[in-house]
């Protein structure tokens, strides 16, 4: 069978954006390799990491993650980089409500020049810092409501939701029709 067409054996690119520092690369890491370090500055660079899952109908979803090396500085590169992405999660960190207006700003981009049928994934990250929250969950609901998006709180510290996030992205994505 031929991997990206057949219905059973979906093969995606993925792309994470958002401000720096709001745990894109922490989150990649906890998905692909189940691990999470504070210590290290982590970056993945050009390269990119992949992990197939099973849905629960049982296709299978090979995600090619696109991880940026600091990139999203820089806002006129970003297009080379989500170009023919199937999927951006869009990540910001539930302590900084600057995060949160970036990330708005990157859905706006993304809906604009992105894919037409671009599966759009907005996460609060550093849920487990609860303590610090400085952007309601709900804040995150609405907006999410209101631009058609996938919504979730994640941890890449302690993996709350993190397989959960790639999940429902793997629902959503478009089937070719039998
Ligand atoms: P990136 O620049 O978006 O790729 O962010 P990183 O993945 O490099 O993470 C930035 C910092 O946030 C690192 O010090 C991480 O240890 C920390 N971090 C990432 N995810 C979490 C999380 O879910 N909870 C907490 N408490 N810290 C996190
Ligand atoms: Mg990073």
């Amino acid at each position: 069978s031929n991997g990206s067409t057949d219905s059973k054996s979906l093969r995606v690119k993925l792309v994470l954006l958002g401000d720096s520092g709001v745990g894109k690369s922490c989150i990649v890491l906890r998905f692909v390799r189940g691990q999470f370090d504070p210590t290290s500055k982590v970056t993945i660079g050009a390269s990119f990491l992949s992990q197939t899952i099973a849905l629960q109908d049982s296709t299978s979803v090979k995600f090619e993650i696109w991880d940026t090396a600091g990139q999203e500085r820089y806002a006129a590169l970003a297009p080379l980089y989500y170009r023919g992405a199937a999927v951006a999660v869009i990540v910001y960190d539930i302590t900084s409500p600057e995060s949160f207006n970036k990330a708005q700003y990157w859905v706006k981009e993304l809906q604009k020049h992105g894919s037409p049928d671009i599966v759009l994934a907005l996460v609060g990250n550093k849920a487990d810092l609860h303590e610090s929250r400085e952007v309601p969950t709900q804040d995150g609901v609405e907006y999410a409501e209101k631009n058609g998006m996938f919504f979730i709180e994640t941890s890449a510290k302690t993996a709350d939701n993190i397989g959960h996030l790639f999940q429902e992205i793997g629902k959503r994505l478009p089937r070719q029709q039998p």
